[in-house]
């Protein structure tokens, strides 16, 4: 009565020699008839329902031998192939431990000199930073595999203090930037303020009863407010003829358009003026209330169907009021009706 272990008899190598038995089977084996290192393979094979395994593979590393491939039941043959398996693993766990220490080296001494910066990130969508150590970051070694748990621990050990300044780097910039978000959060509210009591005061200082009657009642559009306060800023440049957009039928289109309606505009800051728009310019900056800024611009339109088009170049005159910006732009062609204002523009 020995002890029971589970073979493989190969199906090709048995109808070869002239068997009809193969595949897995259980063979008797008397552990005294086996020498040391056959018993040290016997016993580290898996055993499960008290039987010995000795087909079951080898875990990585190794690069293992097939395992063996008898006409007839061997028990020798297979421990063979489990002490030759058990030295290639035992030599390649040795090899990967060597490896991954030399992974820690090099992690260790490269990472120990860069600057904190590089320990903490902020990857979107985050908002706060958070510290951890470098891994697969730009050009520097990452870290050795997870299943390295010694090399690790070695860089966890020779990189404590780092990390530990860098999660108080992370900690600082977080509090500054939440100390940031604050701040701009209380300028809006104070600026809203400071805007409504602009409002207010214009309201009641400059505007007539009705309004300011409608204005007691939140009756009065914020826009009317806006336009009284926008034609007092200008009123100095009422003499000058508002810009007006080019228009489709101000272009001279040729016989061959097919009248889409469609033009292709473009604004850019003007590169140069004449001497009459230039004139026009210095007017206009001349009789601009003080804080006034003035920046020559071109309009260039193309007709999209057969690409007749017209230039023409204005000057946009930006008036801080308080709380308040307003943009209007003026003609410098000195051809544009003073009809259309439809270049009003608000950054309030
Ligand atoms: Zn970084
Ligand atoms: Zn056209």
């Amino acid at each position: 009565m020995g002890l029971k272990v589970l073979i493989r008899v190969d199906r090709v190598a048995a109808i070869l020699a002239g068997c009809d038995c193969y595949g897995e089977l259980i063979a008797d084996i008397d552990p005294a008839e086996l020498n040391l290192d056959e018993r040290q393979a016997l016993a580290q094979a898996p055993e499960h329902h008290g039987m010995t395994d000795l087909t079951a593979p080898f875990p990585p590393p190794g690069n293992y031998p097939a395992p063996p491939e008898t006409a007839t039941p061997d028990v020798h043959a297979w421990l063979r192939w489990r002490i030759k398996c058990a030295n290639l693993y035992e030599r390649a766990c040795k090899a990967q431990l060597a490896k991954w220490d030399q992974e820690a080296e090099t992690y260790i001494a490269y990472w120990s000199q860069q600057p904190l910066e590089r320990f903490i990130t902020k990857d979107w969508p985050a908002i706060y930073y958070t510290a951890a150590l470098p891994n697969h970051h730009g050009d520097g070694p990452p870290l050795p595999e997870s299943d390295a748990m010694a090399a690790r621990a070695r860089i966890e050990t020779a990189l404590a203090d780092k990390l530990n300044d860098a999660h108080a780097l992370a900690d600082k910039r977080n509090r500054a930037a939440e100390r940031h978000k604050l701040q701009r959060e209380t300028d809006r509210t104070a600026a809203q303020i400071r805007r409504a009591e602009q409002l207010a005061a214009w309201v009641n200082e400059y505007m007539d009863d009705n309004a300011r009657a409608r204005f007691k009642l939140n009756l009065l559009p914020e826009d009317e407010i806006l336009d009284a306060i926008r034609a007092a800023a200008y009123r100095s440049l009422d003499e000058f003829p508002r810009y007006r957009k080019i228009r489709f039928n101000d272009v001279d289109h040729s016989e061959r358009c097919s009248g889409s309606q469609s033009l292709d505009c473009d604004t850019d800051d003007a590169k140069h003026l004449t001497a009459a728009q230039f004139e026009l310019y210095r007017q206009i900056e001349t009789k601009a209330p003080p804080g006034a800024k003035l920046k020559a611009l071109v309009h260039s339109c193309a007709c999209e169907s057969c690409n007749a088009g017209l230039i023409r170049r204005s000057v946009q005159v930006v008036i801080p009021v308080g709380e308040l910006l307003f943009s209007r732009e003026y003609a410098l062609d000195g051809n544009t009706a003073a009809i259309d204002f439809d270049t009003d523009g608000d950054h309030n």
